[in-house]
């Protein structure tokens, strides 16, 4: 074992891990053993530590119940033929956890701190890591405060937590969405960048509305004009129009994903051109009926790569082709590279260790 000096780790004597199912996961339901957690007051971290998972007592008013200082990130550990488990490029969830932070007036948590934390949750809990292709063990880092204070400025008392849930291989089908005018996820000068709980609490009701009338996400348009396309539910969108791919940029309001990051990366290795520019909905409402729109998809860590069937809009019906191939070509590179059976060229997976 290779904990690190840093970290201390309190191992339980009861694990729950005979318990699960591999081949039957609930998803988001079933957690692991153990989890990490660190303490901020006085203005440093403190007691960074792996424990056995329990409940938290809350004080009635921690501030993060009240004024929603509270962020978080989403991320997954995978494992090789090899029994290696791996991080899929864990620096960029801890630079994005600092930029949220500092949007809502948290403070920052050390960078390699979070890489740490995260490898040695990971080496505690590696046989949790479900072996099929497309299954992962979803971490789910977060920051909240915890100060008992009436009275609206900064908490200064926090906490950081990375909580684990083996998730099952994720068969998504072609999903449908509705483009929302009523509603918007963000503005310009918003919370819009930042992985914040209360984007996702107002995201809420319109999700369901969506739902009711038979979609499957809400495809969020701008909060000016409700004319151009910024994401859909929690995954950042990709168009392929005569043979080129267009996403929308990042404008202030759109979430930086870190599977769109390296879906680009991966689209211009691969030869294609990848514009980030404004994407306004009629652009792609237009395509559909002139017969250039060759693909659309979701992207996001949870489901990697999520097919578009069609778009609702008060106009009519988008039609997406029912083929993706190049969708699918990325999706299958990403989950090669993330069980190591396709070299990582870009450098970016982390190795975890584990000597069991
Ligand atoms: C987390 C998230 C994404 C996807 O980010 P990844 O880093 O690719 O998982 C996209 N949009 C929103 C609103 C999100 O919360």
């Amino acid at each position: 074992m290779l904990y690190s000096e840093t970290i201390k780790v309190t191992k339980t004597g009861t694990s729950k891990l005979k318990k699960l199912d591999f081949e039957n996961i609930p998803l988001g339901r079933t957690f692991t053993d153990h989890m990490f957690i660190c303490d901020y007051h006085d203005g440093t971290w403190n007691n960074p530590r792996v424990q056995p998972l329990e409940a938290i007592p809350t004080h009635p008013a921690a501030m993060a119940l009240h004024y929603g200082q509270a962020i978080f990130e989403g991320m997954k550990a995978t494992i090789t033929d090899q029994n290696i488990p791996m991080l899929f490029r864990p620096d960029k969830n801890a630079a994005r956890l600092n930029e949220s932070a500092r949007r809502m007036g948290m403070p920052d948590f050390p960078e390699d701190l979070f890489v740490e934390a995260l490898k040695t949750l990971v080496e505690v809990e590696h046989k949790w890591i479900p072996p099929q292709e497309g299954s992962a063990l979803y971490l789910r880092p977060f920051m909240y405060a915890d100060e008992p204070f009436i009275g609206m400025r900064a908490a200064t008392s926090f906490k950081f937590i990375v909580i684990a849930s083996p998730a099952g291989p994720f068969f998504s089908k072609r999903i449908k969405l509705f483009a929302e005018k009523q509603y918007i996820r963000a503005a310009t000068g918003g919370t819009g960048e930042a992985k914040a709980a209360g984007n996702y609490a107002a995201a809420i009701r319109p999700t369901e509305i969506a739902k009711g009338k038979g979609y499957d996400q809400v495809l969020w348009l701008d909060a000016v004009e409700h004319k151009y396309i910024q994401e859909v539910g929690t995954m950042n969108i990709f168009f392929k129009i005569d043979g080129k791919f267009i996403t929308p940029k990042l404008d202030g309001s759109v979430l930086h994903g870190i599977t769109r990051m390296s879906v680009i990366e991966l689209l211009k290795h691969k030869g294609y051109e990848v514009t980030e520019r404004l994407i306004a909905l009629d652009e792609i409402a237009e395509a559909s009926e002139n017969g250039t729109l060759e693909e659309a998809f979701g992207t996001g860590t949870a489901v990697g790569i999520a097919y578009i069937q069609e778009i609702g809009t008060e106009k009519g019906t988008i039609y997406v082709s029912d083929e993706s191939p190049v969708g699918l070509e990325i999706n299958n590179t990403l989950s090669a590279i993330k069980t190591g059976k396709q070299k990582d060229i870009f450098n970016w997976m982390v190795k975890v260790e584990s000597n069991e």
